[in-house]
């Protein structure tokens, strides 16, 4: 039986060419093959809405997942921080359903959680405010109301504030909370988690009550690419890189 794929934190943009590569030929091939695919947010460097699909670069990427799609494949897509004003348009052009923050799915036969995972990161508080203040209807309205040009380089600017912002933050603060992460197993009554944005891949193993849970960490793609796949049998790592097909 075919595997359901999941990825992540590929962060697209013409300034990644091997990750472009990998992502092509991952679309082509593997994807393809697959019971369904789960790209679980940060698929793009940035999105400042879907208008950005007039950009022939992105037209290109959302062609390879329509090829998913048309090839039978469901594919489904989570908002990461970097790209969560994806709405409507890209749905339409791509075929992927677009995920809600968390989504659970019965997946080789357990309950997963699945989600981008920036939310599990409640030590960082200043990254929690922004997140609160940018996720509301208003605040996005009001962005998507400004002429592309501006919002690209509103974009530009948030992403130089969140490196300046980053390289001053301690790493503790920047990885997952345990206890969120806890919160997340008992709110969805789930024994694994698949989440990315930490770009630190792993298996973990969490005890939760009692009860020996898996959170999977998804790789970020650089090089080449990573991909979790699912089925009956469990969760193996597989890499993508722009030979595969
Ligand atoms: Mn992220």
């Amino acid at each position: 039986m075919a595997a359901t794929l999941l990825l992540s934190d590929l962060h697209l943009s013409p300034a990644q060419p091997r990750a472009v590569a990998a992502f092509l030929a991952f679309a082509r091939g593997p994807a393809r093959r697959a019971a369904a695919v789960y790209i679980l947010g940060d698929l793009f460097d940035w999105w400042v809405g879907d208008d950005q699909l007039r950009n022939r670069f992105y037209r290109r990427i959302a062609e390879a997942l329509r090829g998913i799609h048309d090839a039978g494949v469901p594919l489904f897509v989570a908002r990461g921080n970097r790209d969560f004003l994806i709405g409507p348009a890209f749905a339409a052009a791509t075929g992927a359903t677009l995920l809600d923050e968390r989504t659970v799915r019965e997946l080789g036969g357990v309950r997963t959680l699945l989600t981008h995972g920036d939310e599990l990161c409640t030590d960082d508080l200043a990254y929690m405010r922004f997140r609160a203040r940018s996720r509301t209807p208003a605040w996005r309205d009001d962005i998507l109301s400004k002429p592309y040009w501006m919002r690209r380089v509103l974009a530009w600017v948030m992403r130089a504030r969140s490196r300046a912002a980053v390289a001053n933050k301690p790493e503790s603060i920047m990885d997952v909370n345990d206890a969120a992460v806890a919160q997340a197993f008992r709110a969805h009554a789930v024994s694994r988690l698949v989440h990315g944005h930490t770009h630190r891949p792993a298996r973990h193993v969490v005890n939760v009550d009692g009860v020996a849970c898996e959170r999977h960490v998804l790789a970020a793609w650089h090089d080449e690419g990573h991909y979790l796949e699912i089925d009956e049998r469990g969760v193996r790592v597989r890499r993508a890189d722009a030979a595969t097909s």
